[in-house]
């Protein structure tokens, strides 16, 4: 089991300490974590970590040294990601009102940011901002198009698409949807991450059997794992 999306202190929104997710994971018998804090360049959620300290204390347990790097595709990119070792591409800016069309304005963002960044080497929760519409409306086969650019990009550049289970409480579905999944699986992606998202250590591992059941349930039989090296594991 492995949970590939954890917010530590290290994050404004998370106030568990890393010995904490450590000591969870081990009681739940998570083999492999990856903690994940964010470096938001949006204006927002604005929050820069200090990497050397940070690399410091990963490397004091252990771990890779993770990051969710959030970009709004505006602000100048002034972050040296090849000091991590694992990137974990998020966009979060979400207008308002939550429509298709603000669905499709994300996605051409994402598309967009793919296009002028290659620092990293997965990409979060593809279709975040349905955890935000009123309804938890799915994107609507109309954007299978612009989906199957991004998703062939993810494909073509050899990266990672993040199954992110935040969202599974919401509507029993991860991000992105098993759709979107499908559809990656179609179209020849292999590399699958999976992470809970979790901002509270006791979220560890939440959903995260769920989701591999899903993504059996839809033919996938590996996920990756990374021992300093990537390497898929049978699930
Ligand atoms: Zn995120
Ligand atoms: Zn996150």
């Amino acid at each position: 089991m492995e949970d590939y999306h954890i917010h530590s202190n290290f994050s404004p929104d998370s106030n568990s300490t890393v010995e904490e997710i450590i000591q969870v994971a081990r009681e739940k018998g998570i083999g492999h974590i990856i903690i994940t804090d964010h470096f938001e360049l949006a204006d927002q959620h604005a929050n820069e970590i200090d990497v050397e300290t940070y690399r410091k204390v990963m490397e004091r347990y252990s771990l890779p040294v993770g990051v969710e790097l959030g970009w709004d595709g505006i602000k100048e990119l002034n972050v040296d990601t090849s000091k991590f070792d694992y990137v974990l591409l998020s966009h979060h800016f979400v207008e308002e009102p939550i429509t298709q069309e603000s669905y499709k304005n994300y996605l051409l963002r994402i598309l967009d940011i793919m296009e002028r960044f290659d620092g990293y080497h997965a990409l979060a929760h593809l279709d975040f901002p349905r955890r935000y519409h009123p309804s938890k409306e799915p994107f609507s086969l109309e954007l299978f198009d612009i989906i199957a650019e991004i998703l062939n990009k993810v494909i073509r550049n050899g990266k990672i698409l993040e199954v992110n289970m935040s969202s599974f409480k919401l509507y029993n579905e991860p991000n992105p949807s098993l759709e979107i999944l499908k559809l990656y699986r179609s179209l020849g992606g292999r590399n699958i991450v999976i992470g809970s998202d979790a901002h509270d250590a006791q979220h560890v591992g939440r959903y995260v059997l769920e989701g591999i059941e899903m993504l059996k349930s839809i033919g996938y039989n590996y996920i990756l794992v990374f021992d300093m090296e990537w390497r898929e594991v049978k699930i």
